[in-house]
C-alpha cells in the first residue's frame, strides 16, 4: 500500500474566515451564478465542446470531441485550427487592432514603456514567421527560445504556432549547461536568443551562455535579439540578428493549418521534486483551456490591464504571459526586470502607473514583500486593483490575508489557482464572481473538470478528510498528452490509481460539501510523526500564523522513537532576533494551534530557505541536509549558497 489518510487536526471549516465577492465583482463578472458548475458535470465533454466553438475559431470542427485511448487521450480530433491566428488575426479584424496588446516595461526606470498593439504584435509574429521559415524552420521542428521578458519572447513563441514548429523556452537565468540539456533532448533546430538584458541594475551576457548551450547539439541557426547593444561573439555562417532578418521579412506568413493533436510547444517541469520533465502541450484543447481559464478566472474584460508576473520559462508565463491573455484580447503588462530595482516598491509603482487591474504572482513573491514590509505598497495608489491570483505553492494564512489587505486593500479577492506544468492551465480555484474565497482552500475544479480525493486503496474521502489529488477522466483539454520522448513516465501519471485517474503527486484535503479543496504540499512531503500522518503546509501553515515569522518549510527527520518528527526552517521579519524564547514562543503556538503531537522537534531559523528558479521551497534539500544525505541534483536551485549556509549555521554535515 502506498499511503493512508492524511491526519487533520487543524481547522474546523466552521471557523474559517470566509469571503465572498462584492456586489461589483458580481455585477461586472462573466461568471456569478453557482449552476455553472453543475451544467458543466452534466456532460464536461459537450460543455467543452461548447466552450471549444465559442472560444476559438477553427479553420475545421473536429469530428470527435474526446476520445480516450488508455492511457492516453485526444481533444477535438481532426479539428483545424492555428493558435496564433486566434491570439493575433482574429482581433486584427476587429476595433482591437488598435488595443495595447503588450505594454512592455523595460528594468530601467529611465527607459521607455514599449506599447505593442494588436496589429503591431500581428505584424511582427507574421515576419518572424517568416524569418523563421528562411532559416529552414518546417512544421514539427523544435525551436528553442531562451530569451528574457522582453516581446521578443511572445512574438517568437507566436511565430512558432503560426507555422507549426514546436517552441521549447527554456528560461533565461538558466545557465548554458541547463539550456544544452534541454536543446539536446528536443533536438532543436534553431534558437533564439538575445545579446544580454538587465538585472538588478546590471548587464547579464546571455549569449555567452546561449553559446554554451548551443555548441555539440542539433542546433545550426541562432538568432539574436539585441536588447543592449553589447559587445558579443557572433559565430559566422551560424549567427545572425533579428533585427537584419526582420528589415527584409515579409510583413504577411499565411498561418499553417494545424491539427488540433499537433504539439504547440514541450516544456520542462520546475524540478521540485527531482529531474524536470519535458511536457508536451496539444494545440487545440491547450488552446480551449488557456482562453477559458484566462478569461473566467482572472474574469479579464477589455478594459482590464493584467499582469502575470510569472517568467516566460515556466508554464504560468506560456499560459498567462501569453497565450490566454491573447487568445482572449486582454491588455498584459510585461516587466523586464527584478522587483527590488532600483527600490522595493517597483512593481508597486508599475501597478500604478499602469493602472494594472488584474496582479497574479506567487505565494513566494508576496512572502517577499511581507519581508520587506508594507511601508513600500504603501507608497502607492493601488485602487485599479480589482483581482489577485496566487499560484506555485500552497499560500500561508498569512500571506493571504496580507495579499488581499495590503496589496489589494481589502477589497480584491485572492484567486489561488492550483495547476501544475503537466494541466496546461488551472484546475481549481474559485471564480471572481462566485467565490467563495477562502484562505488556504484554492477552492473548486474549473466547471467540466472534476478531481477526487483518494485514500491509498482508492477510496474518495469525506468532507474534512486528507488524502492524494487526482483527476478523474474525462481529462482536462489542456493536460498534458505526452512526455517528450518518455512515454514510460507519461504512464506514470496514469499508474498510480489505474488509467481513471491522473495522480497529481499532490496531498490535498477535501474542505466542504461544496466541493472545495485545499491543497497540503506534495505527497512526498507528507511525515509520519507517531503513527499520525502530518501534512507541511498544514504545519507551515501554524508556524507562518506566528507574528514573527514569514516563511517557513517543515521536513521530516529521522526519530528513534516516534519514527520522524518535523524539524521546521523558519525565517524571520526583518526586525525579529531569533532567541530561545523565541523557540520557546513558537513550540508553544504549535501546542495551540494544532496540537503537541505535530511539535517540531527542532526549529532552524534561516535567512534564506532554499528555493527552485521559479520560487518554490525545495523541501527534498532539507529533507536531506536533516539525514545527512547528499543533496542531488541541484541544477534547478535559485539560491545554491542557502545550502552552503545552511551547512554552516546549522552544522549539518555534507
Ligand atoms: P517537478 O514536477 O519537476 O518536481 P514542480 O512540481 O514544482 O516540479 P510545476 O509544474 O512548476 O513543477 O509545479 C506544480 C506544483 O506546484 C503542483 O503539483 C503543486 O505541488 C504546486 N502548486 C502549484 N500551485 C499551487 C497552489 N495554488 N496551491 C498549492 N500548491 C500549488
Ligand atoms: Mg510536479
Amino acid at each position: 500500500m502506498l499511503f493512508k489518510p492524511i491526519m487533520w487536526i487543524k481547522k474546523d471549516p466552521e471557523k474559517a474566515q470566509v469571503f465572498w465577492p462584492s456586489d461589483e465583482l458580481k455585477e461586472k463578472a462573466w461568471l456569478n451564478d453557482e449552476t455553472i458548475y453543475k451544467e458543466a458535470a452534466k456532460d464536461p465533454v459537450a460543455f467543452w465542446a461548447k466552450l471549444a466553438r465559442e472560444g476559438i475559431e477553427w479553420f475545421k470542427e473536429w469530428d470527435e470531441t474526446y476520445r480516450w485511448e488508455p492511457p492516453y487521450y485526444k481533444w477535438f480530433v481532426n479539428g483545424k485550427l492555428n493558435i496564433s491566428y486566434n491570439a493575433l488575426d482574429r482581433h486584427v479584424k476587429t476595433w482591437r487592432r488598435n488595443k495595447a496588446a503588450i505594454i512592455w516595461v523595460p528594468e530601467p526606470p529611465d527607459e521607455k514603456e514599449r506599447v505593442l498593439t494588436y496589429f503591431d504584435l500581428y505584424r511582427e509574429v507574421n515576419k518572424f514567421a517568416n524569418v523563421l521559415r528562411s532559416l529552414g524552420v518546417k512544421k514539427g521542428d523544435r525551436v528553442g527560445i531562451y530569451l528574457p521578458m522582453i516581446p521578443e519572447v511572445q512574438i517568437a513563441m507566436l511565430a512558432c504556432a503560426r507555422i507549426g514548429a514546436i517552441h521549447s523556452v527554456v528560461f533565461s537565468a538558466f545557465s548554458g549547461k541547463s539550456l544544452k540539456e534541454r536543446m539536446m533532448d528536443a533536438e532543436a533546430k534553431v534558437l533564439v536568443t538575445v545579446d544580454g538584458y538587465y538585472r538588478r541594475g546590471k548587464q547579464v551576457n546571455l549569449k555567452a551562455e546561449a553559446d554554451k548551450g548551443v555548441e555539440g547539439t542539433s542546433i545550426q541557426k541562432v538568432v539574436v535579439v539585441q536588447r543592449m547593444g553589447i559587445d558579443v561573439n557572433m559565430v559566422e555562417g551560424r549567427d545572425n540578428w533579428w533585427h537584419e532578418l526582420m528589415k527584409n521579412a515579409d510583413d504577411y506568413c499565411k498561418p499553417e493549418v494545424i491539427d488540433s493533436e499537433d504539439i504547440l510547444y514541450l516544456l520542462y517541469t520546475s524540478g521540485t521534486t527531482g529531474k524536470p520533465k519535458g511536457v508536451e502541450h496539444h494545440t487545440g484543447g491547450y488552446a480551449v483551456q488557456a482562453y477559458w481559464t484566462a478569461k473566467w478566472d482572472f474574469d479579464l474584460h477589455d478594459e482590464d490591464v493584467f499582469w502575470c508576473t510569472a517568467d516566460i520559462g515556466w508554464v504560468t508565463g506560456h499560459t498567462y504571459g501569453c497565450y490566454g491573455p491573447l487568445l482572449v484580447g486582454a491588455t498584459m503588462l510585461e516587466y523586464e526586470g527584478a522587483p527590488n530595482y532600483p527600490q522595493e516598491d517597483r512593481w508597486w509603482s508599475i501597478v500604478e502607473n499602469c493602472g494594472v487591474t488584474v496582479f497574479y504572482t506567487a505565494p513566494t513573491a508576496i512572502r517577499m514583500f511581507m519581508q520587506w514590509g508594507e511601508e513600500w505598497p504603501k507608497k502607492h495608489n493601488l485602487n485599479s486593483l480589482r483581482i489577485l491570483g496566487t499560484v506555485g505553492e500552497p499560500i500561508n494564512e498569512e500571506a493571504w490575508l496580507w495579499y488581499s489587505h495590503k496589496i489589494g486593500g481589502g477589497r480584491c479577492p485572492v484567486i489561488d489557482t492550483w495547476w501544475q506544468t503537466e494541466t496546461g492551465g488551472t484546475l481549481i480555484n474559485s471564480l471572481p464572481g462566485i467565490g467563495p474565497f477562502i484562505p488556504t482552500v484554492a477552492g473548486r475544479s474549473f466547471p467540466g473538470t472534476q478531481h477526487e480525493i483518494l485514500d491509498e486503496s482508492g477510496n474518495p474521502m469525506s468532507v474534512g478528510e486528507g488524502g492524494y489529488l487526482v483527476q478523474k477522466g474525462p481529462f482536462a483539454p489542456g493536460m498534458l498528452r505526452n512526455v517528450w520522448r518518455n512515454p514510460a513516465r507519461y504512464k506514470e501519471y496514469f499508474s498510480v490509481y489505474g488509467e481513471k485517474y491522473y495522480y497529481t503527486s499532490d496531498g490535498a484535503r477535501k474542505w466542504d460539501a461544496l466541493g472545495n479543496i485545499r491543497l497540503t504540499g506534495r505527497v512526498d512531503d507528507v511525515m509520519k510523526v507517531a503513527g499520525h500522518r502530518l501534512s507541511t503546509a498544514e504545519l507551515e501553515n501554524a508556524i507562518t500564523s506566528h507574528e514573527a515569522v514569514v516563511e517557513c518549510a517543515v521536513v521530516a527527520a529521522p526519530h528513534d522513537i516516534k519514527g520522524e518528527v518535523p524539524v521546521a526552517f523558519v525565517t524571520l521579519k526583518k526586525e525579529i532576533e531569533s532567541s530561545d524564547k523565541l523557540i520557546k514562543d513558537l513550540i508553544k503556538h504549535v501546542d495551540v494551534t494544532i496540537g503537541p503531537t505535530a511539535r517540531p522537534d527542532k526549529i532552524v531559523f534561516t535567512s534564506e530557505l532554499p528555493k527552485t528558479r521559479s520560487g518554490k521551497i525545495m523541501r527534498r534539500i532539507l529533507k536531506s541536509l536533516v539525514r545527512n544525505q547528499p543533496i542531488g541534483d541541484t541544477t534547478t536551485l535559485m539560491n545554491p549558497e542557502s545550502v552552503r549556509r545552511l551547512r554552516e549555521e546549522v552544522g549539518y554535515e555534507e
